[in-house]
């Protein structure tokens, strides 16, 4: 792994240098590896070697209710049995309390951060009414003007400007999502004082300098929320992105690690090498003939590299 130090403050730069491309693996240790993984690891890899980048291991650990550290070492050690070597991390976002801390304080500044006691039942009871299915409910907006003060058993939420955030996505072209209306105002910490997701991954794909995000199509719509709080945050050049296709059963359901799927532990238990398991994982979303086997050093090869 190489040394990483910051070449700003709040940077990640490689042996102090900015580096070509930095992109990220970040998974969740809320469970074991699984092949829904393994495809995440074969475009970030693929497209961080084919494109002269490197890669940055950070955990995302955030929610603390949720994430195990016998599911990080699992993840750890499933992943070197894979053969993905980082070019750095890991890195964890339990560890970053002060960089959020700190990025709620700048935004506080600039923007209207506010306490919200909201739970998601009532949250639920206000919005299902008038909500189609499968389409998110925004925020109502119900404690924006309340002024209640921070505290146990308040989250907090800031009010996003109105207006289209436009991207370009590596795979699926020209988008455009008005995260206003999409989401409403966004929140950045929950009621048990976690930073959420969509807070803890811009604040840091914005000081670690990420400058290719690659993660499965159902976190789409998180884009355009994320280029707007990183903006606001002060970011002046967004990062590109590449949202890969997902593995889904044949009920077109999302695999995903509780619903029982081929988790990495169980395909090794069983005598599949690495290499069978990744070009499965490739065949899956249709990067690989069915059968091939593949070797993480090789993933570039499905991206033109
Ligand atoms: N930690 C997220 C996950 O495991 C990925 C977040 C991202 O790539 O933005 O689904």
């Amino acid at each position: 792994m190489g040394a990483w130090e910051s070449s700003e403050p709040g940077r990640f730069g490689f042996n102090g240098r900015d580096v070509p491309l930095l992109t990220r693996f970040a998974p969740s240790p809320t469970g074991y590896l699984h092949l829904g993984h393994v495809v995440n690891a074969v475009c970030t890899w693929g497209l961080a070697r084919a494109r002269g980048g490197h890669v940055l291991l950070r955990i995302e650990d955030h929610d603390r209710s949720r994430c195990r550290p016998e599911y990080e070492a699992a993840l750890l050690e499933d992943l070197a049995w894979l053969g993905f070597e980082p070019d750095a991390g890991p890195v964890r976002q339990q560890d970053a309390g002060t960089a959020y801390a700190d990025a709620l304080t700048r935004l506080s500044a600039t923007a209207h951060v506010y306490a919200c006691d909201c739970s998601r039942r009532t949250l639920a009871a206000a919005t299902t009414a008038v909500q189609a299915d499968g389409i998110e409910a925004p925020y109502p907006g119900t404690c924006r003007n309340r002024g209640l003060e921070p505290g146990p058993g308040r989250g907090l939420r800031v009010v996003l400007p109105p207006g289209v955030e436009r991207f370009h996505d590596d795979r699926l072209g020209p988008q455009a999502q008005t995260p206003a209306t999409q989401c409403g105002d966004l929140l950045l910490r929950d009621r048990d004082g976690h930073w959420t997701y969509q807070f803890a991954v811009t604040v840091d794909d914005l000081r670690h300098n990420i400058s290719l995000v690659v993660r499965g199509e159902d976190l789409l719509a998180s884009t355009g929320r994320q280029l707007r709080l990183a903006r606001m945050l002060g970011r002046t050049t967004p990062p590109a992105f590449f949202h890969h296709a997902l593995i889904r059963h044949a009920s077109g359901q999302k695999l995903s690690k509780s619903a029982g799927d081929t988790g990495v532990r169980t395909l090794r238990a069983a005598g599949a090498s690495p290499e069978s398991v990744i070009g499965r994982a490739a065949s899956l979303i249709g990067l690989l003939e069915p059968g091939r086997p593949l070797a993480a050093r090789e993933v570039a090869s499905l991206f033109g590299g």
